[in-house]
């Protein structure tokens, strides 16, 4: 496994690019903007800059990890010598299924086909395949270069060696893979989006505040921050797109997104963003205020 070619340069794919290239593999960076491309090297640029100031990287190693990245805008060309693919491109069904009708046409015949989705299911993209005994989810975490996590989705027929591979690839990256099965939400989101939803219901029935729900969650169960400020960071309109498809997969009420959220979204406060979700997100500014009318 040498050559990889990620699909997307925008939050995730960036991230995923430089993890990649920093340990060692030739990287094509893909997106159909070339705007998109030089923002992400830009902002790969400026990560390994982060962790030179660490002191866990050299100066020549950052320049050895952005020499290994190569963008390009072309899919067919860009995929033409891949050994794994790694899709991160917009969350949209359509999008997926079409880019990966496209890889399966231009991508080597034995090439691995991931996609980084957190939601969509794994074996609904691999039916656009003729392979999907060798399309598999690989979700890395935000931000990628930080989160040590791959949840590695097993879609229906995605074999035991791709499985194997991509584990093991995922190590060689520093990370700790977890393998689930292929059932919406996998496990990272079917157990983090209940909890945001149930946290937002909790302000919606007047329970607590936005600063006493998520100081309850920060002190009390030791969480790095609450889970309405995470909301915020993952972005309102994501949380309730991932409530739709666990509502929508399992056809249970109890993941019916709740009505203040989907307020919200409807109302085009979406989060950081944004600039306004449950907190008001200045550029610059760490501070934590409350959004006008939450308290
Ligand atoms: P993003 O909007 O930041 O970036 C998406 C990029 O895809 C854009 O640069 C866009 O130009 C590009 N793109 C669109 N269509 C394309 C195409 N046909 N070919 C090539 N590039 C194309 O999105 P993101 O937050 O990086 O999310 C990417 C994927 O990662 C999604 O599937 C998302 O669900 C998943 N994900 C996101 C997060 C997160 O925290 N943002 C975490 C885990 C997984």
């Amino acid at each position: 496994m040498q050559h990889i070619s990620v699909i997307g340069g925008g939050t995730m794919g960036n991230g995923i690019a430089h993890v990649f290239a920093q340990n060692g593999y030739a990287v094509t960076l893909i997106d159909v903007a070339s705007s998109a491309l030089d923002k992400a090297l830009v902002t790969i640029a400026k990560n390994l800059d982060r962790q030179i100031n660490k002191g866990t990287l050299t100066e020549a190693d950052k320049a050895a990890t952005l020499k290994r990245i190569h963008p390009m805008t072309d899919l067919k060309e860009g995929v033409s010598n891949a050994d794994l693919i790694v899709e991160a491109a917009t969350e949209n069904i359509d999008l997926k299924l079409k880019i990966f009708a496209d890889l399966d046409a231009y991508a080597p015949a034995d090439s691995i086909l991931a996609t980084n989705t957190s939601s969509i299911s794994i074996t609904r993209i691999a039916a656009a395949t003729r392979r999907p005994d060798k399309v598999i989810g690989m979700h890395f975490m935000n931000p990628v270069p930080v989160m040590k996590l791959v949840e590695v989705i097993r879609g229906y027929a995605t074999t035991d060696s791709v499985t194997e591979t991509v584990m093991e690839l995922s190590r060689k990256l520093g990370k700790v893979p977890v393998e689930v099965n292929d059932y919406p939400g996998f496990v990272a989101n079917r157990i983090l989006m209940p909890m945001i939803n149930e946290a937002i219901y909790t302000l919606y029935e007047g329970v607590s505040g936005v600063e006493g729900i998520d100081t309850v969650m920060k002190l009390g169960m030791a969480h790095p921050m609450g889970p309405l400020q995470l909301a915020d960071f993952i972005g309102l309109d994501v949380c309730l797109a991932i409530l739709r498809v666990l509502h929508d997969g399992f056809g249970n009420p109890k993941y019916a997104p709740c009505p203040l959220l989907v307020n919200m979204v409807t109302a085009g406060k979406l989060g950081a963003k944004s600039g306004e979700g449950f907190y008001v997100h200045t550029p610059g500014s760490k501070d934590l205020v409350v959004a006008p009318g939450l308290r």
